[in-house]
């Protein structure tokens, strides 16, 4: 794609034609089969990557293993020096960056974009937070006694990603991990490796300017066999693992088998409810954006919408006529409001998902379809489409990583809206589109939307890097990013100091001498 400049994008990147998929900060190797990254947009080879074997990862742990010794008594403060650097080095490759991830993934140069400001947020959520690492004070039933505890940093963490935010999951659990002391390694998803390479590429300058271990960032690239490694592997004392419910299913009873820790963010069925208070406009933009925005590939994207019967009518036909409006094609000009799903894989999916629904009895809005011709040489270029369908259908059920948006009425109260958004196994994002206190309080109660993020008159699509990001259920239940998502990342401790010359029992127990 000469228009768009990709080759000097891979060069600023540090990427060549044929890369080592496996490193220890700045160094390079790899000794597993080759990996071909084709890019969705034009279904041209951008690169290849040899992945990386047992052997190769052998040599990561022991190289994480050593720098965690001396990374973990750097101050945190000092670590957070080091990730506000990494912040100001990815403002430098914003663009570039930006670039790749939207040639490689497919996604809109914009969310490409947006997808790295994430990262500088992070870093600099993650600097602040470097100085705020606070463990709890109590007081001792004992006399002369002090009590705290303190958070430790943990040792290697393990990241396994997914293929649709190929960098700032990465970048969400390093940023924090980093700042609380431990060493990272990181499977990115084989779907997107030059990603990787790049993301390693500019945190290895900052590590070599601070004359630091490199070990503190590895990379391995492979697929569901290298990740299998890190799930299973006794010196990896918490995996991060974002990805659909099945990866997570197997990764959750790895890691549970050695008793170590998983933060798991796993896939979505994300609903909007719209009652009779919606406001129409601001519907059809969070519910058309929600659903075709990354071409349906989001954890976030919205899956379902959840109408009241007395808007029903007005609101599908103001979605019919926007779908009517949208630009499919090439995700790097601007005017395209949809680009490609990944592989043709997912193109299987999605149309098999369309097949299926209608045989249960869903009626096709929106007919979709897989688009051919000049522009869509890759094969992976789809048609959002609308289905009229019920809740309980297996298709509206499932997560298809498509744009395939459901539609659902309801009647009587929001309460039974409320039951048709929480009627899934997924637990991830929900919104209510409404103007009415008492509907929009409800939805945000006790007994309200059972998901891990709830919003009122914006969609279900996104997040802020601030809130702990994360969902319940078959979700996994994991949180990452803002707020005290950082726990998860350090070992707590509790403290008690005797200051006196006696030696008292708790719960007064006597045991003399
Ligand atoms: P995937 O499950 O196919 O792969 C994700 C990662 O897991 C890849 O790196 C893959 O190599 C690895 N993997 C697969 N099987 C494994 C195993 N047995 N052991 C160890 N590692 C294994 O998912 P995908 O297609 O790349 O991504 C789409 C899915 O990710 C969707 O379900 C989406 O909802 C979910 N997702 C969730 C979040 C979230 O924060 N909740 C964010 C992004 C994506």
């Amino acid at each position: 794609n000469k228009d768009f400049g990709i080759e000097k994008v891979l060069k600023n990147l540090g990427i060549k034609k044929e890369n080592k998929g496996t490193s220890t900060g700045g160094k390079w190797f790899a000794t597993g089969k080759v990996i071909e990254s084709y890019s969705p947009v034009d279904g041209n080879l951008i690169a290849k990557v040899t992945s990386s074997s047992k052997k190769d990862y052998e040599k990561v742990i022991s190289e994480a293993e050593i720098a965690f010794k001396e990374f973990r008594l750097m101050p945190a403060p000092k670590r957070g020096e080091i990730v506000r650097q990494f912040g100001e080095k990815l403002r430098k490759h914003k663009d570039d960056l930006g670039k790749l991830v939207s040639y490689e993934m497919g996604k809109s140069l914009q969310e490409g974009l947006g997808e790295v400001q994430e990262m500088i947020d992070i870093c600099d959520f993650a600097v602040g937070l470097s100085r705020q690492l606070h463990g709890f004070t109590m007081h001792s039933e004992r006399p002369g006694h002090r009590m705290y505890e303190q958070y430790h940093p943990l040792g290697i963490v393990g990241i396994i990603s997914a293929f649709n935010f190929p960098v700032a999951v990465w970048s969400w659990n390093t940023a924090l991990a980093w700042i609380c002391g431990d060493v990272c390694i990181w499977k990115p998803s084989e779907k997107a490796p030059l990603c990787g390479i790049a993301c390693q590429n500019i945190i290895a300058e900052v590590l070599k300017d601070n004359h630091l271990p490199q070990g503190i960032s590895g990379l391995v690239i492979g697929d569901a066999e290298i990740g299998d490694l890190m799930a299973k592997d006794t010196r990896v004392p918490l995996i991060s693992a974002t990805g659909s419910t099945r990866m997570g299913k197997i990764v959750a009873q790895n890691v549970a088998a050695r008793l170590g820790k998983s933060l798991l963010e796993l896939g979505g069925n994300n609903a909007i409810i719209v009652t009779p208070d919606a406001d129409i406009k601001m519907t059809v933009i969070g519910a058309v954006f929600g659903a075709v925005g990354t071409a349906g590939q989001r954890c976030t994207s919205t899956r379902r919408l959840i109408i009241h019967e007395s808007m029903y009518e007005k609101v599908k036909d103001a979605l019919v006529t926007a779908y009517g409006q949208l630009k499919i094609g090439n995700p790097l000009d601007e005017s395209n409001h949809v680009g490609p799903l990944i592989d043709k894989d997912a193109v299987k999916m999605y149309e098999n998902a369309l097949k299926k629904v209608e045989t249960e009895g869903g009626k096709l809005l929106v007919k979709g379809g897989v688009l051919k011709g000049k522009g869509y040489e890759s094969g992976c270029y789809v048609k959002p489409a609308i289905v009229e369908a019920e809740n309980h259908f297996e298709m509206v059920q499932h997560e298809t990583f498509a744009p395939i948006l459901y539609l659902l009425k309801y009647s009587g109260d929001v309460e039974n809206a409320i039951e048709i958004q929480n009627g899934v196994v997924q637990g991830l994002s929900s919104a209510i589109m409404t103007n009415n206190l008492r509907e929009a309080e409800k939805f945000l109660s006790h007994a309200g939307s059972d998901c891990g993020i709830a919003n009122v008159n914006i969609g279900t699509s996104g997040a802020e890097i601030g809130g702990a990001f994360g969902g319940e259920k078959e979700t996994g239940g994991g949180r990452e990013s803002g707020s005290d998502a950082w726990k998860v990342y350090m070992r707590r401790q509790t403290n008690t100091i005797n200051y006196t010359t006696n030696l008292p029992l708790a719960q007064g127990i006597k045991f003399d001498l």
